[in-house]
């Protein structure tokens, strides 16, 4: 092979990057990342006038391109829950295995758990999250280390109870002004009230003013279960969705996690609302919510539809590539219809549909965007024959496909290398193993 520069470094410092012969909407072209981290130029040639001594140079012709995926809706450090508790009805699940267990976690825990979130999430191609969870600034740290960009917000319940309102007030004040504090743009705030059935309407109306006020985002859960819409007609005489724009919470940049239980005037609502949508579906199937995000009439809505994971304790992984082939196939399966949510369009709710919802520019590969990119093995098994990458990247392929992840020009993962990796594992696994003695499962 011809010696062509200098091999990127796995280090988080960024420098103009050249990707080579790269497949790329069935074109094999050359990408180049200016210093800023944006994509500079595409196209055949463009290596002859963009390289010079320092330009690091990837190979890309044993590679296909695509946009990085954006995980819209997880709950990162629950990796540490992963595999804790499983197959079980979904209250006793909750309240007897997965809170009881969450009571007990720290900081450190969120930390060494989100780092092996990062890892897992820029193994399988992952390069922006959206996340609400407790001990947030921990979390945050532990991204702005990976190099790939998260949005963090404080998960915000009161019950109904003033106190707890007040903690949820200073948790999540104090969050945004850390997050403000760390002057990274990776790295960003969002406002996290849980849902219309772990907070009061007088924390909704504080949350969506405090986040207007800090021109930042609301990232909550919506009609999840049938459950949940039964008992908010009880109580407020209202559907969810009504209840949150009643309380302002239902913006241009408010993140709704599962919408599964909407009918056709709530997609409306979202749709008028410029609300974006994040379709979880492993974790839909997994605790059995009986029914399946209707994406036609979000889709005829205009409500913007992305995509998202949920946490490791409902997947039980982050890897968006199962989670586009699962999106895919309920769609089709729940609404009877097999044109449903077709491959490139999968694709495009996993990317393109996540930048939007996150504001991280259009989620497309092409000049002026942010350099989030990642390179898939063109030679792996699930992509001969390739006669359509959209196709094979849906339903063929998972997470292991993906080689190189480029995330804002930092190249964070480089022929399948992360650095730190044993130290992220053995760290996760200390965690988790300290986490069950304090609840006291293990003497
Ligand atoms: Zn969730």
């Amino acid at each position: 092979m011809e010696e062509i520069g200098p091999r990127p470094e796995l280090s988080l410092a960024r420098g103009d990057i050249l990707i080579k012969d790269v497949l790329l909407s069935g074109k094999t072209v050359d990408m180049y990342i200016d210093e800023d981290g944006r994509i500079a130029a595409i196209g055949e040639g463009v290596g002859r006038n963009h390289r010079n001594e320092s330009t690091r140079v990837i190979e890309g012709r044993d590679r296909v391109a695509t946009p990085g995926f954006v995980n819209t809706h997880t709950h990162a450090a629950m990796t540490l829950l992963r595999g804790y508790a499983d197959d079980m009805p979904l209250q006793k699940w909750l309240t007897e295995e997965i809170w009881p267990l969450e009571a007990h976690l720290t900081g450190d825990d969120v930390y060494r758990g989100t780092k092996l979130a990062c890892l897992e999430m820029i193994r399988s191609g992952t390069t922006a999250f959206n996340d609400q969870y407790f001990f947030m600034e921990h979390a945050a740290r532990a991204t702005a280390e990976m190099g790939i960009r998260g949005t963090f917000a404080h998960g915000f319940l009161d019950f109904g109870v003033p106190e707890k309102r007040e903690a949820g007030i200073k948790a999540t004040e104090s969050l945004v002004a850390h997050i403000r504090s760390m002057d990274n743009p990776c790295i960003r705030a969002s406002v996290g009230p849980h849902s219309v059935y772990t907070v009061s309407v007088e924390g909704l109306r504080w949350c969506s003013e405090f986040a207007e006020e800090q021109g930042i985002g609301i990232h909550i859960h919506l009609s999840e279960t049938e459950q949940e819409v039964v008992d908010s007609i009880l109580q407020y005489g209202k559907r969810p969705p009504q209840v949150l724009d009643e309380c302002g919470c239902l913006t241009p940049m408010t993140v709704a996690a599962h919408c599964c239980w909407l009918d056709e005037a709530d997609c409306a609502l979202l749709g008028r609302r410029g609300v974006h949508a994040a379709h979880n579906p492993a974790s839909n199937m997994k605790l059995a919510v009986n029914r399946a995000m209707p994406y036609h009439w979000l889709k005829k809505s205009g409500a913007n539809i992305c995509l998202g994971t949920d946490g490791c304790a409902s997947n039980n992984n982050l890897d968006m590539l199962e989670e586009m082939k699962f999106a895919a196939l309920l769609q089709k399966f729940s609404w009877n219809d097999q044109t449903l949510l077709p491959a490139g369009e999968a694709l495009e709710i996993a990317t393109a549909g996540g930048a939007r919802a996150l504001g991280i520019g259009t989620g497309r590969l092409e000049v002026g965007a942010p350099a989030d990119l990642i390179l898939l093995d063109r030679h792996a098994i699930c992509n001969v024959p390739l006669y359509n990458p959209d196709s094979n990247i849906v339903y063929a392929c998972n997470g292991d496909t993906v080689k190189t992840v480029i995330c804002d020009g930092r190249v964070v993962m480089l022929d399948r290398v992360v650095p730190g990796e044993e130290e992220i594992r053995r760290g996760a696994a200390l965690s988790a193993e300290a986490l069950l003695q304090r609840r006291g499962d293990r003497e």
